[in-house]
């Protein structure tokens, strides 16, 4: 089992017990490992996640393509999969925001984030 690192800029600087590592005389704050990062897949806690967004946000946004005009929710771009249960049994669909059209859904397009009816964004 791999341990992640918490991906939090500040992480060791958090004086909690389970940080204290090392060999004893010489033990030190250390950033904290894991084998599952419950915040963000990527972090300890929501502190961390934060002190990250508070450092990096704005570079990471640039980087990624910042946001400069709205956008429009359109038939073409309104799906978003929904399931129910009922009688014992899971349906999947693909509800349309705009026209309410709704479209059966198989389990595995369902879970496939890849598999999209919308055109755009
Ligand atoms: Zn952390």
């Amino acid at each position: 089992m791999t341990l992640k690192l918490c991906q939090g800029p500040k992480c060791h600087q958090y004086c909690t017990k389970d940080r204290l590592k090392g060999p004893a005389g010489s033990k030190t704050y250390q950033t904290r490992r894991k084998s599952r990062l419950y915040y963000g897949d990527n972090f300890c806690s929501m502190n961390c996640m934060n002190d990250w967004l508070d450092k990096f946000v704005d570079r990471a946004i640039n980087h990624f393509g910042r946001t400069t005009e709205p956008k429009h929710l359109t038939e073409e771009n309104a799906w978003s999969k929904e399931y129910d249960w009922r009688d014992d049994e899971t349906r999947y669909v693909y509800v349309n925001g705009i026209t309410n059209e709704r479209r059966p859904l198989t389990e595995e397009q369902f879970r496939d984030s890849n598999y999209t009816l919308n055109i755009g964004e």
